[in-house]
């Protein structure tokens, strides 16, 4: 059979990838494997314009934040699905100058798309914010197996479950043959596998194991609070809570370490005892050494592309260079150079 691309991986990537190139009108298939590492059926799924330790603007959040919702409402129209909540994040203040700092904020256009308000007092006896905090707007979660379940639905007959044996790939004429299929050209949208690619080991990936607990616990307010952990209300007093950072254990277990530190933080943040632990998951991140993501064109064999290194940030990055990658594709508009894979080499 022929076709234009072999797209490997139905994570959050290849997905939207995927879509792009479908309503381009190209013939595509994607091979995935269910049981794979999948980053995406792990994550929490949140959506945020100010993140890290310094609560700054997240990179390139002003090109990326608006059109996180439309393309996200067009996949749930698609497939007649619901999985995108937006809902406000509260970003407990830890000292008076970070309350300063943000009032300073409060004026700023720059952060207008993404503040809704700033409190001087704390929110609610359940929270230990004694120094208020920043109410966020143009944020919540994506329920990423949804998602992928719907379109996995959309894709019937493009998607083919089972495992891509790269040994199995050759070129021949200026076509990758795998199996029955003849293909102009292979993304890779493998997520962490991508390390282990005859094509893609060279590119500096730094995976990063992620841990999440969904915990029962009292206090069920309309905005997910972050700092340290984030805690999502799922419904019913489920709470989903996490995530880890570690980057020199890539076994797939989960661990009483991990456990352990998103409990305390939690306690950091919440008044409340946990009264059960309902789930323990834990997933590798396709990070990478810059925190930038791998788009482009293998260096030297036509026809073989990337799309990866989402890291921590897949659901608010993807929306936006699914585009840029899916026009390079297309139409062979040249990729931002600060995601290109090209800053890596000089093509031959
Ligand atoms: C604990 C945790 C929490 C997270 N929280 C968030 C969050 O709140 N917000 C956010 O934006 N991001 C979050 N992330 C990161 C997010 O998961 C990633 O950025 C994103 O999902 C990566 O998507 P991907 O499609 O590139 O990779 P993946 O989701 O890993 O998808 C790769 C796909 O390739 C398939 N595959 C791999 N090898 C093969 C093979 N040989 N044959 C066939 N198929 C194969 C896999 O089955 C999988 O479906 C979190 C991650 C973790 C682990």
């Amino acid at each position: 059979m022929e076709i234009d691309f072999l797209l490997i991986g139905q994570g959050l990537a290849g997905t939207a990838l995927a879509y792009r190139l479908k309503q381009a009108g190209k013939k595509i298939r994607i091979i995935d494997e269910p049981g794979a590492n999948n980053s995406s059926r792990v994550a929490a799924g949140l959506f945020n314009p100010v993140t890290g330790r310094k609560m700054v603007k997240t990179w390139r959040a002003d090109a990326l934040f608006p059109v996180i919702q439309p393309f996200y409402k067009e996949l749930e129209a698609l497939t007649r699905s619901g999985f995108l909540t937006e809902k406000a994040i509260y970003r407990p203040f830890l000292t008076i100058e970070e309350q300063n700092e943000w009032m300073g904020h409060s004026a700023d256009p720059g952060f207008e798309y993404y503040l809704r308000k700033i409190h001087a007092e704390s929110q609610s006896e359940f929270l230990k914010d004694p120094y208020g905090g920043v109410m966020l707007r143009n944020s919540g979660w994506l329920d990423i197996n949804n998602l992928l379940d719907a379109m996995t639905a959309y894709f019937r007959e493009e998607l083919i479950v089972g495992n891509f044996d790269e040994r199995s790939l050759s070129h021949e004429n200026e076509v990758w043959s795998y199996r029955d299929l003849k293909a102009k050209a292979v993304v890779y949208c493998n997520g962490v596998e991508a390390m282990n690619s005859r094509f893609f080991s060279f590119l500096p990936f730094a995976p990063v194991k992620g841990e999440i607990l969904e915990v029962r616990q009292e206090f069920t307010p309309d905005y997910i609070v972050n700092r340290g952990v984030f805690r999502v209300h799922l419904g019913n007093r489920i709470h989903r809570v996490g995530s880890t950072y570690t980057k020199h254990d890539m076994a797939v277990g989960a661990t009483v370490a991990a456990k352990t530190e998103i409990l305390e933080k939690l306690t950091d943040l919440v008044r409340l005892p946990v009264e059960e632990i309902i789930s323990h998951r834990t997933g590798i991140r396709p990070a990478t050494r810059d925190r930038k993501p791998f788009l482009g064109k293998h260096p030297s064999e036509v026809g073989v592309y990337i799309f990866n290194g989402f890291g921590a940030k897949g659901v608010s990055l993807i929306p936006y260079f699914s585009e840029q990658m899916a026009t390079h594709l297309l139409k062979g508009k040249a990729i931002d150079s600060e995601v290109d894979i090209a800053r890596y080499f000089n093509y031959i």
